[in-house]
């Protein structure tokens, strides 16, 4: 519309979120494009959220309202922003929205279960299997069925897949598996780019054991397997044989603050590592916990957070640096060796399971904003640019609270690219 000021909001986390209500309840017209079937980015994936303890979804539902609620959001997921040309103040944008294959809005879970196909589950870090029609998790928003189209056509004319094409017909779910994309052309007047992070892939950390031990995980893992929606249903048990887990070590700095992986320190994986030492006590008040670490970093007032977890006397502290992870053949128990940095001596202890806090790397050291002009740090972290504001974790590692505050502020230099001109 003539006269109608536009902010495009790239990326449905709580960054994208927040920064897209805050412009849209200040006067503008948001266009929230997700590359995901949902939002809520990451902190949908949480168990709870240091330091409260409260479930992610406290935070992210008050948002789904007010988005649900403003005729000024447009929400598109599995979108992606294919070419931006332009200049702050009159942006041309191509958005290409991928199909979900399946109409329906009714989230009718016999769908899912009928379903013959199986896929990994993304949102469990492919620690189990969901059925390819399914529901991305219990409070996603859109509260709609996705297909996984691909594998859906390969199992075309298999055993009971004709059958169930005419199942969910008869429920009235439509799945067309011949759906296209499609692209919108857009004209916005700001930017706003808040596509996260991923955890740094373990598997490059060669002698901590990821892949090769059966009981080493990483510690977006473990918000998983402590989440009543996780794969073993909030069971906090070893993959290896679903044994309770009883004596669980984290290993902090897992990459981080090494020169051959990530140099930058996190600033949330001890937070997070404490955090998860008290989903274990609460799972299992027997179990104990211990956490080697080069430095606990609690930054500013969650210093008291890790007064109050420290006082408990079954989570263990030892100011030490792993460098090796092997396991028992036989017992499938983790045996972790480094050194204890305050005495000198050498660290040997078995573990039912080990957790590597890995790291935070910004999406956008792989995909760049398409648009030139946009610069970046050494570690792919978006540097600040006219027109395109970064937000989040795209910008610099943080936690939520900061998050919250850096995607105001990027919503508010988005209002005076529209605002001002
Ligand atoms: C193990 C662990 C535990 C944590 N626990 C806590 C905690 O308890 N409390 C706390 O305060 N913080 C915690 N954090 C930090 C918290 O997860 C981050 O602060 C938060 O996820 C940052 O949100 P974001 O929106 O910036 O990024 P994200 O959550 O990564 O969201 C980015 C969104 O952008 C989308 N996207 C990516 N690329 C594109 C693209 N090209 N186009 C469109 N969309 C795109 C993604 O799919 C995603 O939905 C934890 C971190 C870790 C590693």
């Amino acid at each position: 519309m003539p006269g109608e000021k536009t902010v495009l909001v790239v990326g449905g986390g709580i960054s994208g979120i927040t920064a897209a209500v805050e412009a849209a309840e200040s006067g503008c017209k948001v266009i929230l494009v997700e590359r995901l079937p949902y939002l809520g980015g990451r902190v949908a994936k949480l168990n709870k959220y240091f330091p409260k303890l409260c479930p992610p979804t406290c935070g992210l539902e008050i948002n789904f309202r007010r988005i649900r609620r403003n005729p000024d959001i447009t929400v598109l997921t599995m979108a992606n922003v294919e070419n931006i040309s332009g200049s702050a103040g009159a942006y041309s944008v191509k958005i290409k929205v991928s199909p979900r294959y399946v109409d329906d809005h009714s989230a009718t879970s016999q769908c899912v279960q009928d379903c013959p196909v199986e896929i990994d589950n993304e949102f469990n870090y492919g620690m189990n299997k969901t059925k390819a029609v399914y529901l991305p998790y219990e409070m996603a928003y859109p509260m709609n069925l996705v297909a996984d189209g691909e594998a859906l056509k390969k199992a075309r004319g298999s055993a009971g897949f004709t059958e169930f094409l005419e199942s969910c017909k008869t429920k009235g779910i439509k799945i067309d598996l011949d759906a296209e994309p499609r692209t919108i052309d857009l004209t916005v007047n700001s930017i706003v780019w808040a596509t996260g992070w991923k955890p740094y892939d373990a598997t490059k950390l060669e002698t901590l054991g990821f892949g090769s031990c059966a009981n080493v995980i990483t510690n977006v893992m473990m918000e998983r397997l402590a989440s009543v929606g996780g794969p073993t249903q909030g069971h906090i048990v070893r993959p290896s044989d679903g044994k309770k887990v009883n004596n669980l070590a984290f290993v902090q700095c897992a990459g981080s603050r090494d020169r051959n992986h990530l140099p930058y320190c996190s600033s949330i994986c001890c937070l997070a590592s404490l955090k998860q030492a008290t989903y274990l006590r609460e799972y299992n008040p027997d179990a104990q916990a211990h956490i080697f670490y080069i430095d606990l970093r609690a930054y500013g007032r969650f210093e008291y957070f890790f007064d109050k977890v420290r006082k408990d006397e079954k989570i263990l502290l030892t100011k030490g640096k792993i460098v090796n992870i092997t396991e028992d053949p036989r017992t499938k128990d983790v045996i972790l060796e480094g050194e204890d940095i305050l005495s000198g001596t050498k660290i040997r202890r078995t573990f039912d399971m080990a957790v590597l806090a890995v790291g935070m790397q910004p999406n956008t050291m792989e995909e760049k904003v398409p648009v030139s002009g946009v610069t970046y740090d050494e570690f792919g972290f978006l540097v600040s640019d006219e027109g395109v504001h970064p937000a989040g974790v795209c910008r610099r590692p943080m936690d939520v609270g900061t998050c919250l505050q850096d995607a105001t502020g990027a919503a508010l230099k988005a209002l005076q690219d529209t605002l001002g001109r």
